[in-house]
């Protein structure tokens, strides 16, 4: 059981509106306290004089950097919840020629908003992560892709990477170690598809930012072709502490197979919106009470658990749910990247999908036809439903364009724009067949 105590406690306002119970990424932050001097003083860059033994001990192999990771349970933070020590025992070490390291920082999911804070108030924890994670993977070089449309995350990433390159924890022989490690920050384009690990490597390469068909993974086949480990930047982000702390620790912190705390950015029908910092199988009504609850005292109709990706879930399953992988997978949907979308009674879910609907036609990179094509007959469909044109029909056709999306294409943003459709149709056809009948919308009150 939580100790809310402990947000109410602190009575200070942050520049996240979030409360955090068990504080590993946010630690201390207030919004000026971003440069090397404050983190150092947090207790930063102890984890890397810890593996490279200049903290007075003897320092850590590449094995044991890599056991402790596994032994957090630590899962990719960016959407897909894999376990990232295991990904990173793929990196072939001892493959002669160049390998990278790459952080993915083009946070484009809509509702997701949390990775830039990370960069604004706490970027050495990721260039610290980032550094951690090469020195285990034999990896002397390293990049950030950061979105195109985040400009002040982008110059402070870069004013850190500075910082840390004059103190000596990044470039040749990091701390006098035989341990180097060049990273550099990259300003994306702003396209949505560039968070496709494939089309980030693209994109970074100079090239389309367009997907690549896999396998090859980028384990094996990577940036220029070589074999590159790519994490997101809360992932990294959380290295440092487990580093610190043990693996041990930060799996307590959360649950089984879902180790640590974990970022959730909650928007939409709330009171406070924002960044919140909570361990991993929290309950989902604790995590809507620290928001401040639905706004205006409205009642809870729907939440996109996992970002516009995610499947819609309705209320009831939702307050049952934790916050978690496993729970949320359970009711049907994805954690993903953490991005709660709550939505109280006032909203139309014909409207609610058709604004999905349209981002996932206007992202399409074209490459496939399923979603080339597709997206833009979910859109249209949708759309004519809201404007009171729609077809009785349209309802089956919706759900078997959808289901003709799913899993033909050659990246996940078919079945991005296909899952939600699906969902909305599953949970509230009710509402899709009003629009059709009454030519006009179910909810008395939408806003
Ligand atoms: Fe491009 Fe869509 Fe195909 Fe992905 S699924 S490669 S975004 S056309």
């Amino acid at each position: 059981m939580l100790d809310l105590s402990q947000f109410q406690a602190t009575g200070k306002e942050t520049v996240f509106h979030g409360r955090h119970i068990n504080p590993q990424i946010y630690a201390g932050i207030d919004g000026n306290n971003w440069g090397l001097k404050d983190y150092e003083a947090r207790g930063g860059y102890a984890a890397l004089r810890k593996i490279l033994g200049r903290d007075g001990g003897e320092g850590m192999s590449q094995d044991q950097v890599i056991a402790e990771v596994k032994a957090s349970a630590l899962r990719g933070r960016g959407g897909a919840g894999f376990p990232t020590g295991l990904k990173w025992s793929f990196m072939p070490r001892a493959f002669p020629g160049q390998k990278y390291l790459v952080c993915n920082s083009d946070e484009g999911e809509p509702g997701t908003a949390k990775d830039r804070e990370i960069l604004r108030f706490n970027p050495h924890t990721v260039i610290e992560g980032m550094a951690i994670a090469a020195y285990a993977m034999g990896i002397t070089v390293g990049y950030n892709y950061i979105h195109g449309e985040i400009f002040e995350a982008y110059e402070r990433f870069e004013a850190a990477l500075d910082e840390a390159r004059a103190a000596g924890y990044l470039g040749d022989h990091i701390m006098g170690s035989n341990f180097s490690f060049q990273l550099h920050a990259f300003h994306g384009f702003g396209a949505y598809i560039c968070g496709e690990e494939t089309a980030l490597l693209e994109s970074l390469e100079g090239k389309k930012g367009q997907p690549r068909f896999k396998p090859p993974f980028p384990a094996s086949f990577g940036l220029y072709g070589k074999p590159t480990t790519i994490n997101n930047t809360e992932t990294f982000a959380a290295v440092p502490w487990i580093i610190r702390n043990g693996g041990e620790a930060f799996l307590a912190a959360g649950k089984p197979n879902n180790g640590g705390t974990k970022l959730f950015t909650i928007s939409g029908d709330v009171e406070r919106p924002g960044n919140y910092e909570i361990p991993m199988g929290t309950p989902f009504a604790t995590l809507l009470e620290l928001a401040g609850g639905v706004r205006g005292g409205k009642k809870l109709k729907a939440v996109i658990p996992g970002g516009s990706s995610s499947p819609v879930i309705p209320a009831d399953t939702m307050m049952a749910c934790t916050m978690d992988y496993d729970s949320i997978a359970k009711a049907g949907s994805m954690l993903g990247s953490g991005a709660v979308i709550v939505m109280d009674e006032t909203r139309c879910m014909v409207k609610s999908l058709q604004r999905l609907s349209y981002f996932y036609m206007h992202e399409s990179c074209g490459q496939c036809t399923p979603c080339r094509e597709g997206t833009g007959w979910l859109w249209r469909m949708v759309d004519r439903i809201e404007n009171g044109h729609g077809r009785p029909e349209d309802i089956e056709m919706l759900d078997n364009v959808a289901e003709n999306i799913q899993g033909r294409t050659i990246c996940a943003l078919g079945d991005a724009a296909a899952m939600p459709v699906r969902a909305f149709i599953k949970h509230y056809r009710d509402e899709f067949v009003h629009h059709i009948e009454h030519k006009t919308c179910v909810v008395p009150a939408y806003i």
